[in-house]
């Protein structure tokens, strides 16, 4: 099937990212062949407090995902849905982890949907990286622990 005239097929995968995980990157690999383009989003939520400061956690995703050319990292203030009409996107990706992921996404999705007709597109956390939350990273950054084996290795640099 030809695409020529076709849209382009453009996603946001929005997040914290405070910081990256291997399980964000993997999210990220299995959804670029489905679009061609993904931006690969910091939220920027007042309600929310971080670790990591903004430019910091832009850093590690644009180093991370620098060989991919078809993601883009950047940053938004406001709601997701009216970002993606701003860059011209009609679907969103998120990852589930377990049914509580589930559970608020789905209704976040719905919300997203009946506000600007975004679809949510959801894949499930692979086996091996469904332990994995930036929060439980945080929390053994804090206490000085490994984490080499659950995020990108630009994390590491400075
Ligand atoms: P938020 O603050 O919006 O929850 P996160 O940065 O924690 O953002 O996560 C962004 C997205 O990545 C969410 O859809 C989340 O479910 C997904 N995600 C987080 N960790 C993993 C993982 N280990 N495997 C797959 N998806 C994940």
């Amino acid at each position: 099937m030809s695409t020529s005239g076709s849209a382009l097929r453009i996603a946001v995968f929005p997040g914290s990212f405070d910081p990256v995980t291997v399980g964000h990157v993997s999210i990220v690999q299995r959804a670029l062949p489905l679009f061609d383009k993904i931006y690969v989003a910091i939220g920027e939520n007042n309600s929310k407090r971080h670790m990591f400061p903004l430019e910091k956690r832009l850093d590690w995703l644009r180093l991370t995902f620098k060989d991919m050319p078809k993601v883009e990292a950047t940053s938004y203030q406001g709601l997701t849905a009216d970002l993606c009409i701003k860059l011209g996107a009609t679907f969103i990706v998120r990852g589930l982890r377990n049914s509580t992921d589930h559970a608020q996404e789905r209704s976040i999705a719905l919300m997203n949907h009946a506000l600007r007709g975004v679809e949510t597109m959801f894949l499930p956390a692979l086996p091996e990286h469904a332990h994995i939350s930036s929060t439980i990273v945080r929390e053994l950054m804090a206490n000085k622990a490994d984490v080499s084996a659950f995020v990108p290795s630009a994390v590491g640099l400075p």
